[in-house]
């Protein structure tokens, strides 16, 4: 006899829960909907619905993912972020609520959001923060670099889903070889680097140590490997009174500042997360108001 959707949840919800999943319910109840093609209120308004084989299928194999710790944005294959929705691959971090607050903070210390201002992003991954702030900013175009082939090709096939793929260009490329690319000097310069010490990634999350890309997490031995090499780069090619965004790690905001006024930049502003953590640095070239 077929199975209903709302069998097929409680089930699903039921092995989550052995496997120790936070919020077994929901992440059972998104992962069935969405593989029908719908959003979770699939499950209210039809909970009676009878369910192919094929379509039992691919909801089991899915909790299986779960169940082994995977993140249902992985397998669903998309995230949303600043309310977009972002593909993304097993090259690319997996967008973060977190990270919010980078847009954010660069929104606010904007004086002109009508400007044709020039954004570079490092480390794009899927793209997230260069495609949110264009997004919000109708007259700005920005360049999203990363040294992940694949990564580049998930950020442009984002911006073109988007409706972005106009004003932003991806390429494969390391900060580590300089940024005079084509577009700088630049009045924005955002960076989402990895900064989880070496030592600290095996006890962070499954979802994240087991998922996310190594080298979009790992900082090196003290997690601030990639600030010293990136500030310094973005320092010499930021427009004057351009504007340096950083996320950071929990409790790096002092060492961070300390590179960037090591880099001839002035800090500006710590914002903090949700969570209350402080989670990005902003900081303005020489040259500035
Ligand atoms: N925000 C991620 C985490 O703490 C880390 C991402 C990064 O290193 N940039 O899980």
């Amino acid at each position: 006899m077929a199975v209903t959707l709302a069998e097929a949840v409680a089930q699903a919800s039921k092995r989550l829960a052995a496997a120790g999943i936070d919020d077994p319910r929901r992440d059972a109840r998104l992962l069935a909907c969405r593989l029908l093609g719908a959003g979770p209120e699939l499950l209210l308004g039809q909970p009676d619905k009878e369910l192919s084989a094929a379509e039992a299928e691919r909801i089991e194999a899915a909790v299986a993912r779960r169940a082994a710790r995977e993140p249902v944005s992985r397998i669903l294959g998309e995230r949303e972020f600043w309310s977009l929705s972002f593909a993304l691959n097993a090259e690319t971090l997996d967008p973060r609520p977190d990270s919010e607050t980078l847009v954010e903070a660069v929104l606010a210390a904007l004086p002109e959001r009508a400007a044709p201002l020039r954004l570079l992003d490092l480390g794009t991954g899927t793209g997230c923060l260069l495609l949110a702030l264009l997004s919000e900013l109708p007259r700005a175009s920005g360049t999203g670099i990363d040294v992940s082939a694949a990564a580049v090709a998930q950020a442009a096939a984002n911006a073109a889903r988007l409706g972005l793929g106009e004003r932003a260009r991806f390429l494969e490329h390391s900060w580590d070889d300089g940024l005079a690319l084509e577009g700088a000097p630049w009045d924005v310069i955002a960076s989402n680097p990895p900064y989880i010490a070496s030592g600290e990634i095996a006890g962070l999350a499954p979802e994240v140590a087991g998922y996310d890309p190594a080298a979009a997490l790992d900082g090196g031995p003290d997690g601030l490997d990639a600030y010293r090499s990136l500030i310094p780069a973005a320092a010499a090619v930021l427009a004057p009174g351009g504007l340096l965004a950083l996320e950071i790690g929990r409790g790096q905001a002092e060492d961070v500042e300390g590179l960037l006024t090591a880099a001839g930049l002035t800090p500006l502003r710590r914002a903090a997360d949700l969570a209350g953590i402080e989670r990005c640095l902003l900081a303005v070239g020489p040259g500035g108001a």
